[in-house]
């Protein structure tokens, strides 16, 4: 035990959390997800697929096992290796791609395996030279490298941000805190299990230390976690207080055909809501925005962004007229199938409530 400043008692294990605890638990509790192996398979020397790893990887950013499923059982039954995945069209990709949203991340993976196809087919073994591949950063350069070619390195995602900052009670704030976990996890990744080890702790964030009411009780590692042991583990990981977004106003103009179809735009390929559909709109500024003519003003809609916070009036045109020279009439049929962004969802239940109720907004 040893005292802390703030006058409580940390109650820490001396010989602190040990990776075998984990894999312990690991080997009877692992997730069966269609781009692993069981952990006895791993113990047998048998590795998991680099492509299903990588694959995995791209699509679980920003979003849910649950959401990738399907996504990944598709891709990898219509492209089984990357040099497949490779020769497809761009237009099959980001088609089978629609609805993961980040259709940037869809190019560069497309991209990703092209490299790699002309390396013939086989992907870099370790995090610092997959790094240099098109869309893999410090994360996912770590979790193929251990994953799929045992490098100890360590995997640092949110999950298990979560559950080191809990474990040693780190109180830096995020995202500084990042290098103090990847040093406590550098030191515990084992050399024999390291990809084990990877999967083991998201498994462990993902299912037991979850952010709201841990299940401490059914932890590997609750005998050295001094978050556990002090009662506060929803203190971390500790948060910077939220500033106010700065506000931007701006108007959207929803234009009904005749026939009911909708005038959709798609948005720059870069940038803010990259090439997803919207409604005609106005600049997004401090300014207040000009008024559509000959349309009538339906209130507004507010949405916040990471770094804004946006208010759009909201306008209906009811005409046969193409608003704009770039852009698409979609169909009362077709319309719930474009690539609408939350936001844009807003403006459609706002203006055409009977089409729009049915329409789920696409990921950012
Ligand atoms: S004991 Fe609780 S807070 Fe600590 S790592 Fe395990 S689940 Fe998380």
């Amino acid at each position: 035990m040893k005292p802390r400043s703030d006058g409580l008692t940390e109650h820490v294990s001396r010989k602190g959390p040990q990776a075998s605890d984990l894999l312990a638990w690991y080997d009877q509790h692992a997730r069966t997800l269609p781009w692993r192996i069981a952990p006895a398979d791993s113990q047998r020397g048998i590795r998991q697929d680099p492509y299903k790893v990588w694959l995995s990887e791209i699509m679980l950013q920003q979003t849910t096992v649950a959401a990738v499923l399907p996504y990944f059982q598709n891709f990898t039954a219509r492209w089984p290796t990357v040099s497949d995945l490779a020769l497809a069209s761009d237009d099959d990709v980001r088609a089978a791609w629609a609805g993961l949203g980040y259709y940037r991340r869809a190019a560069n993976l497309h991209a990703c395996a092209k490299v790699i196809a002309d390396q013939g087919g086989r992907f870099p073994q370790t995090a610092a030279a997959l790094k240099d591949l098109p869309g893999i950063g410090d994360y996912t350069s770590a979790a193929i490298a251990s994953i799929a070619f045992c490098e100890p390195v360590a995997v640092v995602d949110g999950n298990v941000e979560r559950v080191v900052t809990r474990l040693f009670r780190l109180d830096t704030v995020l995202p500084k805190v990042k290098r103090e976990v990847t040093d406590k996890v550098r030191a515990m990744v084992p050399d024999d299990r390291p990809g084990d080890f990877a999967q083991a702790t998201m498994d462990l964030g993902a299912t037991i230390c979850t952010p709201k009411t841990p299940a401490c009780a059914l932890c590997p590692w609750n005998e050295s976690c001094a978050a556990h042991h002090a009662g506060d583990m929803e203190a971390y990981p500790v948060k910077a207080p939220k500033k106010a977004k700065p506000r931007r106003q701006g108007a959207a103009l929803v234009v009904v055909r005749s026939d009911g179809a909708v005038w959709c735009e798609q948005r720059p390929p870069t940038g803010l809501l990259p090439g997803m559909t919207q409604v005609p709109t106005s600049e997004w500024s401090a300014d207040a925005p000009k008024p559509y003519k000959d349309a009538e003003q339906l209130g507004s809609v507010e949405h916040v962004f990471t770094h804004f916070a946006l208010s759009l009036q909201v306008y209906r045109r009811d005409s046969d007229k193409p608003p704009t020279s770039q852009g698409w009439w979609s169909t009362p049929e077709r319309v719930r199938e474009e690539a609408w962004p939350t936001v844009m969802v807003k403006v459609l239940k706002a203006v055409i409530p009977e089409i729009a109720s049915s329409i789920r907004p696409k990921k950012r």
